[in-house]
């Protein structure tokens, strides 16, 4: 990425998790920023989960670059707590109940592995948790992040600085004169797009290959044991208690973006649901919720300027670990926008050129 005249004007588009923690960081680096927000459907930020883990999937994968992702996200979030006098992030380990004997011996061998103990627990034996007949194994050093809470604080923040206005951004009151930007006649050093999956109209990003994720959650009446309400619980979906009558049960994965609840994802979570817990018969539905993920094929996030465009830049792609990515990926783009250091490649739109 070119070094470019720092600090300008700058207009970012969408307000979701990632538009807020890098217009956060950009003031706190000295940046003047504007930022538009469309109140467009399905967003993912308000919907998500705010799981953030070390170690996901049926492979117990080690999640990207997890070193150095994972302690600067917990650390950003404890300092939002100190700055606003909110929690907004919660360590909980994880319980993974294991599936399959295969699970088992696959965990037997990460835990010989010295990349993964940082982040795993000793296996514990069956019915330690209820309906877990093989057992399970401790994953450690993640939490939930309050996601809706950090969107409703930033916001008020950039209510307060007069620096957040509601709108859609039309591409039509978009012209490039005399080496400048400018949108809807201000002048602007450039643009960065954090759209999440409604990048997909965007015209200057099309070209990405792009898959918006469709996925939902319950929300769900039932009594939840005392044992269970500071962990989190994984085995295919994730249950998260919430206090002592509530939990969220999810998420489901299509590859659409269709904003609608559906019956399928409903009955399949309420299934899920009674494996967990076999002798909770009536969990009350108390809320059903979607939102669309954006991934591009590595499932790694997509940052930078437009290869023809200069000034057009995007910040997207974090699939279902905004809360985990948003706060190391906001730093290495401002330290690129600065010219101090190039975007790692892995990450970087030149990628898909
Ligand atoms: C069901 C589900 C569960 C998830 N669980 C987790 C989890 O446990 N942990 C985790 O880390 N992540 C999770 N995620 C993923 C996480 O939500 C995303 O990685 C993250 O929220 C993406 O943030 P974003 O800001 O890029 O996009 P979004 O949150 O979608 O925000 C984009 C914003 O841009 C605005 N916008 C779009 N177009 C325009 C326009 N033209 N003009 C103005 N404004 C515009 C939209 O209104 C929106 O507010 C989950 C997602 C889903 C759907």
């Amino acid at each position: 990425m070119p070094i470019i005249k720092p600090k300008g004007l700058t207009l970012i588009v969408g307000q979701g998790i990632a538009g807020s923690i890098l217009g956060w960081k950009l003031q706190q680096c000295g940046w003047a920023i504007h930022i538009l927000e469309g109140k467009k459907p399905a967003p993912a930020s308000p919907v998500a989960a705010g799981l953030l883990t070390p170690i996901m999937g049926k492979r117990l994968s080690l999640a990207w670059e997890v070193a150095h992702v994972l302690p600067t996200a917990k650390t950003f979030y404890k300092a939002l707590k100190a700055t606003f006098d909110c929690s907004l992030f919660e360590e909980r380990p994880t319980q993974r109940l294991f599936s399959s004997l295969e699970e088992k011996v696959l965990a037997q061998t990460k835990i010989a592995d010295p990349s993964y103990q940082p982040y795993l627990g000793p296996l514990f034996p069956p019915n330690t948790w209820g309906n877990d007949p093989l057992g399970g194994i401790s994953i450690l050093g993640g939490g939930i992040l309050n996601m809706p809470g950090l969107l409703e604080v930033l916001g008020a923040h950039f209510n307060k600085t007069q620096c957040v206005e509601e709108g859609v951004f039309d591409f039509n009151q978009l012209e490039f004169s005399d080496n400048t930007l400018h949108y809807q006649g201000q002048p602007y050093e450039r643009i960065i797009f954090a759209e999440g999956h409604h990048v997909t109209h965007n015209p200057f990003f099309k070209h990405l290959p792009m898959h918006p994720t469709q996925g939902e959650i319950l929300t769900l009446q039932a009594p939840i044991p005392t044992d269970w309400q500071s962990q989190i619980f994984s085995s295919g979906e994730w249950l998260i208690p919430q206090g002592a009558i509530t939990c969220r049960i999810g998420a489901t994965y299509a590859w659409t973006d269709n904003p609608a609840p559906t019956p399928k994802a409903r009955a399949d979570l309420l299934s899920a649901f009674k494996r967990f817990m076999p002798d909770c018969f009536m969990p009350v539905l108390l809320e059903q919720s979607v939102g669309i993920r954006l991934a591009l094929p590595d499932t790694l996030p997509c940052i930078g300027e437009h290869p023809e465009h200069p000034g057009l830049f995007i910040f997207n792609g974090f699939a279902s670990k905004g809360g985990l990515l948003v706060p190391s990926m906001a730093d290495a783009f401002i330290h690129a926008l600065e010219g101090t250091q190039p975007l790692p490649l892995a990450v970087d739109v030149k990628r898909y050129a």
